[in-house]
């Protein structure tokens, strides 16, 4: 067991406490980040520690108070720049451009990036099949499906396991939500 990793999963519990995830329960946010470590550590056999620490973090920046200093510091560049790079730009207001930004800048990510944001999609994907967003319907869902395939579309080439997996949801999607 590394301890750098349960420091990792201390500290996005911590920062993401008062958070809940959208779907109609409100599970709690750090299901979601523990969910990605798990896709790629059992499913995708990914065992690179700098990937497993940054997907557990991969929303602190983006979603709570985070700063890229605070993780440098605690976490060092490697785990930081990874984590930067499937931070959304929330300077840009435009949801529509910010997500267009994301199947722009896929191909052009780093190997660990692309290995973040395959799970992060698949995460997403599976919690849109099992426990949506409370007031989502079938043409919303099928929209999200449908822009996660455009940004998978950039990293394919990354993980066969994780992509057969993505694909699978697609599938499972196009049959519930057209
Ligand atoms: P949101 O970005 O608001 O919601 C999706 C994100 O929420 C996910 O990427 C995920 O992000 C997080 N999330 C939290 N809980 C869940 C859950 N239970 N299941 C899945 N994801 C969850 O929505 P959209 O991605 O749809 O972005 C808005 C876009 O949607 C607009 O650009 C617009 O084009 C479109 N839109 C469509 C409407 C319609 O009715 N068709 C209405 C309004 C907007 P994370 O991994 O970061 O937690
Ligand atoms: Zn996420």
């Amino acid at each position: 067991m590394n301890p750098e990793f349960i420091k990792v999963v201390a500290f996005a519990a911590e920062k993401h406490k008062t958070q809940r995830r959208k779907d109609a329960d409100s599970s709690p946010y750090i299901n979601h980040p523990i969910a990605l470590a798990n896709v790629l550590a059992n499913e995708g056999g990914i065992i690179d520690h700098n990937v497993l620490c940054a997907a557990v973090l991969h929303d602190t920046i983006e979603d709570t108070q985070t700063t890229a200093e605070e993780l440098r510091g605690l976490f060092g560049d490697k785990i930081t720049s990874i984590v930067l790079e499937v931070t959304d730009d929330k300077s840009i207001k435009d949801k529509a451009v910010r997500k267009q930004l994301q199947v722009e800048h896929a191909p052009h990510a780093s190997h660990e990036a692309k290995l973040v944001k395959l799970a992060d999609k698949i995460c997403n994907l599976r919690d849109i099949l099992a426990s949506p967003p409370a007031n989502w319907d079938s043409e919303r869902k099928l929209e999200y499906f449908k822009w996660a395939e455009r940004v998978v579309a950039g990293v394919r080439g990354t993980n066969a396991y994780l992509e057969k997996i993505f694909d699978a949801l697609l599938v499972e999607g196009n049959k519930s939500f057209s």
